[in-house]
């Protein structure tokens, strides 16, 4: 039997790698000359673990309520600015976002779940500095906290950091969040630019700014493990 697979060639690479991605699809990633004869061995070698992969990967997906297994959504739901977006798809000569009206966003080109998951990233993050960077810096002149540059990133473990320099890097996937969640995680990265830790001193800022953080951080543990799979591919 031969499989399908995608194939990256890596200048970087040492070795021939592989990936099952979610849509069960197999990538593989090998060094530049690497002659296909050997990956295909290679895989074969792997059937059994490739269909462990793809088990484990169904087994998720079964216990996930089908709206988050869609990987070209025709709505996105981002509550913590309380915006609900109709996407469309569209035809095109490359892959590309653009607005068609206040609440409707066309993707072209995106028929590929990768290619549609890098726009709707794309358009996530472009979501994040027009309508969460301006409450983050609200919260932070509130609160007398002054932060460095903001960088929006899908990151896939954790919800945000707080650099030295004062600059804070915020996972677009806050948007999906429900408002009071989100802006929990806000006031969390914005207390740690006075305690660089998780100090008790550190709580007791956050506690301040956000007296329920406690049930907050609970329902962000459950948010997690809730997005859906055209954000996290
Ligand atoms: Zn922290």
């Amino acid at each position: 039997m031969s499989e399908a697979f995608q194939l990256r060639r890596h200048r970087r690479a040492r070795r021939v790698t592989l990936r099952v991605k979610a849509d069960a699809s197999l990538v593989v990633t090998a060094p530049p000359r690497v002659p296909e004869r050997v990956i295909r061995d290679f895989l074969a070698e792997r059937a059994d673990w490739i269909e462990r992969a793809r088990g484990r990967l169904q087994a998720v997906r079964d216990q996930r309520p089908e709206h988050l297994n869609d990987t070209h959504p025709n709505t996105i739901e981002l509550p913590a600015i309380g915006r609900v977006l109709d996407i469309r798809y569209a035809e095109g000569d490359r892959p590309r976002w653009r607005a068609r009206g206040v609440d409707c966003i066309e993707l072209q080109a995106a028929e590929a779940s990768d290619d549609a998951r890098a726009l709707l990233i794309d358009l996530l993050k472009a979501m994040a500095r027009g309508s969460l960077e301006p409450r983050v810096l609200e919260f932070a002149e509130r609160h007398g906290l002054k932060p460095g540059r903001i960088t929006w990133r899908n990151q896939v473990s954790r919800w945000g950091s707080c650099a030295a320099s004062g600059n804070l890097s915020l996972n677009v996937r806050l948007l999906l969040l429900d408002r009071d969640v989100c802006d929990y995680v806000l006031l969390h990265e914005l207390a740690h630019l006075e305690h660089p830790n998780h100090s008790r001193a550190f709580w007791a800022k956050v506690e301040a700014m956000c007296p329920d953080y406690k049930l907050r951080e609970r329902a962000l543990k459950a948010a997690s493990r809730a997005m859906p799979v055209w954000v996290t591919g």
